[in-house]
C-alpha cells in the first residue's frame, strides 16, 4: 500500500511536532511519501538531509508560498525542488521579510486595541513564544528569530495565553481572521509571482486547498484560469475532510484546465485529530493525473 501526503507543517513554521516527530507519526500512520510543506522555509528538510532516513518513509521537498491574487490570500505550496538551488535562499529571505514586516504591522494593530500591551512588547513576546513551542517537541530542532516562519497562529496563541481569547479558533473569529484587524494582506507577491519562483526552482506548482478561499464558482474559476496562465502545474485536490463534492468538482476543473492533482493533509497540530497526517481518500479519481506520476516515488 503506498499513502501519499504532499502537505504538512512542523515547527518551523506553524506545525506543533518537530520534523522527526513528524515523520515518526507519517509513517505509523502509514504514510509512504511526505512533502513538508511548511510556511516559506525549507528549514526542516535541511534538518532531516543530517539524520538517518526513516525506513519505508520517502521525503519529498516542498514549502507552502504565501501569495495574493485579487485581494485574496492564495497559498502555492511547492513540490519536488533541489534544496541546495541558488534562488531558494534569496526566495524565502524575501517571504520571510515580508512575515516579519507583516508581524510589525500586527502587533502594531492588536496594540492599538489592547491598551495594556505596546507593540513592541506583543511582537517579543509572539516570537518568545514561537521560539519556546520548538523546545516542547522531542526533537533537536531548534531555529533562531531569523529563521523561523511567524504566522497568526503564533499571533493566536499570544491571545490564548493572555486569557484575551479562549482558544485559536476564537483568536481568529476576533483578531486575525477575515476582516479582522490582524488580517493583513499587502504583503505578499502575487500569485504569479510565487508560481514562478517554484517554476525557477524547477518544481512543482500546487494550488493549495482551492476548497478554503470560500469564494464563488466564478471566482474559484477565474483563480485555477489565472493560476494554469501562469504557470501553475496542479490543484490540491484532497485533504482530510474534503467532502465528495468539492473533490468531484476540483477533479473537473483539473480536467478542463489540463492540470494534475495534488493531495495531503496540511496537518499541523495532533490536537485536531480530524486533519491528520496520511488522513486522505485512498485514491485520486481516476480521470485525472497525480503529480507524483512522472517522480520516482517508491511503491
Ligand atoms: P499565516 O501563515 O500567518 O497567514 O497564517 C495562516 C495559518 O493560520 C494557516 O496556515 C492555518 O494554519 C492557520 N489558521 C487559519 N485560520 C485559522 C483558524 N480559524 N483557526 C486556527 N488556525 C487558523
Ligand atoms: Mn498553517
Ligand atoms: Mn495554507
Ligand atoms: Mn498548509
Amino acid at each position: 500500500m503506498i499513502c501519499i501526503d504532499l502537505h504538512s507543517h512542523t515547527t518551523a513554521s506553524d506545525g506543533a511536532l518537530g520534523p522527526i516527530e513528524l515523520c515518526h507519526r507519517a509513517r505509523e500512520r502509514g504514510v509512504t511519501a511526505l512533502a513538508i510543506t511548511d510556511h516559506d522555509t525549507v528549514a526542516a528538510h535541511h534538518f532531516l538531509q543530517q539524520q538517518p532516513p526513516i525506513e519505508g518513509l520517502q521525503l519529498v521537498t516542498g514549502i507552502e508560498l504565501s501569495t495574493s491574487w485579487s485581494g485574496s490570500e492564495i497559498h502555492i505550496v511547492g513540490l519536488n525542488f533541489p534544496l541546495d538551488h541558488p534562488d531558494l535562499e534569496r526566495i524565502i529571505a524575501a517571504q520571510g521579510e515580508a512575515r516579519r514586516q507583516r508581524s510589525l504591522h500586527i502587533a502594531t494593530r492588536l496594540a492599538k486595541r489592547l491598551p495594556d500591551y505596546s507593540q513592541e512588547t506583543i511582537f517579543q513576546e509572539v516570537l518568545a513564544g514561537a521560539l519556546s513551542r520548538q523546545k516542547s517537541t522531542t526533537d533537536s530542532f531548534i531555529l533562531d528569530e531569523s529563521q523561523i516562519q511567524i504566522g497568526r497562529p503564533h499571533f493566536a496563541y499570544w491571545l490564548v495565553s493572555k486569557g484575551l481569547c479562549k482558544n485559536a479558533d476564537d483568536a481568529f473569529k476576533k483578531y486575525l481572521g477575515n476582516n479582522k484587524i490582524g488580517n493583513l494582506k499587502a504583503f505578499w507577491p502575487a500569485m504569479s509571482q510565487g508560481v514562478a519562483w517554484i517554476r525557477a526552482l524547477g518544481g512543482t506548482a500546487v494550488l493549495a486547498h482551492p476548497g478554503k478561499y470560500n469564494m464563488t464558482r466564478t471566482k474559484l474559476t477565474a483563480l485555477i484560469k489565472d493560476f494554469k496562465f501562469a504557470g501553475g502545474h496542479a490543484l490540491e485536490v484532497q485533504g482530510s475532510n474534503s467532502p465528495k463534492s468539492q473533490i468531484d468538482q476540483l477533479a473537473y476543473l483539473c480536467e478542463h484546465f489540463e492540470l494534475k492533482a495534488s493531495q495531503g493533509s496540511d496537518f499541523h497540530n495532533p490536537d485536531y485529530p480530524w486533519i491528520d497526517i496520511g488522513r486522505l481518500p485512498p485514491s485520486i479519481p481516476s480521470n485525472i493525473t497525480p503529480v507524483w506520476n512522472d517522480w520516482k516515488i517508491n511503491t
